[in-house]
């Protein structure tokens, strides 16, 4: 797919659109609500690092804001190409060089980029990304928000297209914000399935049972591993595919067995390779060290592949939401983790697109009224109404348990007065 590079933004003209974009569309309102988490705690926004890259990479770290207001000025003022969320500190990191900054809280976040997957996928590779890679970040979207839903309890649980070729996640709950990087890193860990041995990752499963986490990991990957895998990739289709396949058995008489049929099956034919695997593996289901090798390979083929260095520690900056990329023009906009399979990464609004719809809405709704109420409703008519919906829907539930749990609180301190 060629969509990638077919539209391009020269510096000047992306500064000019990025002008009337953060005036009309980036939902600031929103943007705000969220990072102030209700107000909960009188120092989060003030206190929250924010990073700008403007023209030239030119690159701002320790911008803070006091409130929405002083914020927007700045948005305008500079309108940068890339706006980064760093973790809210001990002092406003405004004042970095007069005082000790310190993160105290952050989301936990993770990052998932499809260049992380280059070796097993064949339809693109580098910058791009089709509907037929994308099912990689689906599967990887899916295993990640059930773990962190059943295994850790979460709830709120942002997912972000991140404008190219990935997928960013942003965990929300107060106890994932105040996650120390001890346990940020046990966490990050948990949910990397892979593990490193020889220069190969691959996911291992040791023993006589599969732990009830990689087991729902695993009926996930299990429903597209034929599609993925056999047709749309045709990963074994090449001997380099059928020896990174080989790298994946860890017992060595098992590839050396598996080494000549496999690579004597005519070229560009996945199905009769790994026929030949599950063939072999069910012959021999009584040996130990096999009874997972089908499972093993599929979720090493198929697995999330983390970028965990962005997770494990809580100062790690991440490309803010609703930013637009300034090489496709795609923002990055917030999507359902449960319609992450019908997302699709070549359609998603793009900043030139956006600009003539707001154009179109100037001249259609003259009759709409003051200035402010208009600007307030441009994005409402644009291609990025869907995303700010799924945004909202987001801080909606948030906001009430927020609520929720003022109310519990309430409750006990009645009875404490009984
Ligand atoms: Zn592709």
């Amino acid at each position: 797919m060629v969509e990638n590079k077919a539209e391009e933004y020269s510096q000047q003209d992306l500064q000019d659109m990025l002008k009337i974009y953060y005036k009309r569309l980036f939902p600031r309102n929103s943007f705000f609500r969220w990072l102030t988490y209700s107000h909960t705690e009188p120092s989060i926004f003030q206190n929250r690092e924010f990073s700008f890259t403007l023209a030239d990479e030119v690159y701002i770290r320790y911008l803070s804001y006091e409130n929405l207001n002083e914020f927007e000025n700045d948005l305008f003022a500079k309108n940068p190409f890339k706006i980064d969320i760093g973790a809210v500190m001990t002092i406003r990191p405004k004042d970095h060089r007069v005082g000790n900054v310190q993160p105290t809280q952050r989301e936990l976040v993770f990052d998932i980029d499809m260049t992380d997957y280059d070796e097993v996928r064949t339809c693109c590779s580098g910058a791009d990304v089709c509907q037929k890679c994308w099912k990689f970040m689906v599967i990887a979207c899916r295993i990640l928000d059930e773990s962190l839903r059943e295994d850790f309890n979460f709830e709120h649980i942002l997912w972000v297209f991140s404008g190219r070729r990935g997928i960013h996640c942003w965990v929300c709950d107060k106890i994932a914000r105040h996650l120390d990087n001890k346990n940020r890193n046990a966490v990050a860990e948990y949910l990397n399935l892979f593990t490193s041995q020889n220069s190969t990752s691959r996911v291992s499963l040791p023993g006589d049972r599969m732990h009830h986490s990689m087991k729902r990991a695993h009926r996930i990957v299990e429903a597209y591993f034929d599609e993925i895998c056999l047709n749309d990739q045709n990963i074994f289709g090449s001997s380099e595919g059928r020896k990174k396949l080989l790298e994946l058995i860890q017992d060595e008489n098992t590839r050396k067995e598996l080494e000549k049929s496999i690579m004597s099956v005519e070229a560009g034919d996945s199905k009769t390779v790994w026929d030949i695997v599950k063939r072999y593996v069910i012959a021999n289901r009584n040996v130990k060290k096999l009874k997972f090798l089908i499972e093993e390979i599929q979720m090493s083929i198929l697995c999330p592949r983390l970028d965990i260095s962005v997770s494990k520690t809580a100062n790690h900056l991440l490309k803010a939401p609703f930013c637009v990329h300034p090489k496709t023009g795609k923002v990055c906009v917030p999507f359902n983790p449960s319609a992450v399979s019908k997302f699709d990464p070549t359609t998603v609004p793009k900043l030139r697109q956006l600009l003539i719809e707001v154009d179109q809405f100037d001249k259609k709704d003259e009759e709409n009224g003051s200035e402010k109420s208009r600007i307030a409703l441009t994005y409402r008519k644009t291609a990025m109404y869907k995303s700010v919906i799924i945004f909202e829907e987001f801080l909606r539930k948030l906001e009430s348990s927020h609520k929720n749990a003022g109310t519990k609180l309430e409750i006990s301190d009645a009875k404490m007065e009984f």
